[in-house]
């Protein structure tokens, strides 16, 4: 058992079922979220008989810390240890005035992208709400400063573990437990319908990105088998319905793939597409290799002319730099899997 799998609605009743006061659960919140203690022990405004029952009833952390890389341009890989002995990724991307912390919420991923290394290794299982707010309370605890803003786009497709991503959502935002701001929390996902219309419902302050990838139905089908279940056309009829008269537009990602999407012709047909939004906006994410992978990355020249493309379009388009590529901690190099020889 551990509390962190509660949101704050389950630890107010945990706290009464106990028969203790009700301002022990925002306590307990504080010294599980704010201030986190490292053993219950330490939570000193707690009788010294509810501390030993915590203890003995529940496990303080679901993820221990296994190893860190830190790459040239001061990216920091987190590696986690679950207690079934998994691996989780996260990675913390220092900025002037920011620090963001890419988060995973499974491991591996069943969507089975080909550009994707985490896709590539297949699927092991969901992480708990604790295991993935664990990361942010880790992370920030290693790096000794706050994390500012959280990006939902490790290991795993969110909305294929929808309640555990919601809950850690919550207790990310919830004021009394992390705090955190919602609009700087971003969650990247294929977009899987019916499930997007639930998240949205439940979610509806975070930032959303969706993965589209490719500027045809036929395209996307070739490196996203997601694109038979949830068709990208659907996929972007439900979108501009969704965002009409939401403040924060839609972000799509666009991984770039040399000489399979990349094209001047396959910019224009995204931009067709994307007209039918009065906003949105788009991210252009030039491939991360990774040891084996079936694509390349294209050009700098490439990417610049697919961007003109869009933006001559009304479209505010951007390059997304690769941070951490020298650790394997960029975009779709994340992977539970260290079996392989040579690997960072
Ligand atoms: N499953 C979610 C979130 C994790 S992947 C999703 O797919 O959106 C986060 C982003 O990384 C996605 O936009 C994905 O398309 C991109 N990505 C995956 N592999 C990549 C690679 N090798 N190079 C560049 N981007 C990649
Ligand atoms: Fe999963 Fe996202 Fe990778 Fe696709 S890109 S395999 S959905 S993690």
């Amino acid at each position: 058992m551990n509390l962190r799998n509660l949101n704050v609605e389950e630890l107010i009743r945990f706290v009464s079922q106990k028969g203790w006061e009700r301002y022990r659960a925002k306590q307990l919140l504080s010294w599980l979220y704010k201030r986190p203690v490292d053993s219950f022990c330490d939570i000193t405004n707690l009788p010294k008989e509810a501390r030993k029952e915590l203890a003995e009833e529940c496990e303080l952390y679901s993820l221990s810390f296994l190893d860190k890389l830190v790459s040239r341009d001061g990216t920091v890989k987190f590696v986690f240890k679950t207690a079934d002995g998994d691996l989780v990724e996260s990675v913390a991307i220092p900025d002037e005035d920011r620090l963001t912390l890419c988060i995973s919420t499974q491991i591996g991923c069943r969507m089975g992208c080909a550009f994707c290394l985490t896709g590539f290794q297949g699927f092991k299982r969901n992480l708990s709400s604790a295991e993935i707010v664990e990361q942010v309370i880790l992370a920030q605890k290693l790096l000794g400063r706050p994390i500012t803003n959280i990006v939902v786009m490790g290991m795993g497709e969110p909305l294929d573990n929808m309640d555990n991503t919601l809950k850690a959502l919550s207790l990310m935002t919830h004021r009394d437990a992390m705090g955190l701001s919602p609009r700087r929390i971003v969650v990247s996902t294929v977009g899987l319908l019916p499930q997007l219309e639930h998240f949205l419902k439940e979610a509806p302050r975070v930032a959303l990105s969706v993965s589209l990838n490719a500027p045809s139905p036929e395209k996307r089908r070739a490196i996203m088998p997601v694109e038979k279940a949830t068709g990208m056309l659907e996929l972007v009829e439900f979108l501009a319905e969704a965002y009409k008269n939401r403040r924060k537009p839609v972000t799509f990602e666009y991984v770039m793939l040399k000489g399979f999407n990349d094209a001047i012709e396959d910019a224009r047909h995204l931009a067709k597409l994307l007209k039918k939004f009065k906003r949105c906006k788009v991210n252009l994410i030039p491939f991360n290799p990774w040891p084996g992978a079936p694509f390349e990355r294209p050009d700098a020249e490439t990417v610049l002319s697919f961007q003109k493309v869009l933006i001559e379009s009304g479209i505010p388009t951007f390059i997304r730099k690769s941070r951490g590529a020298d650790i394997l901690a960029a975009c779709g190099q994340l992977r539970w899997s260290y079996k392989e020889k040579g690997s960072a």
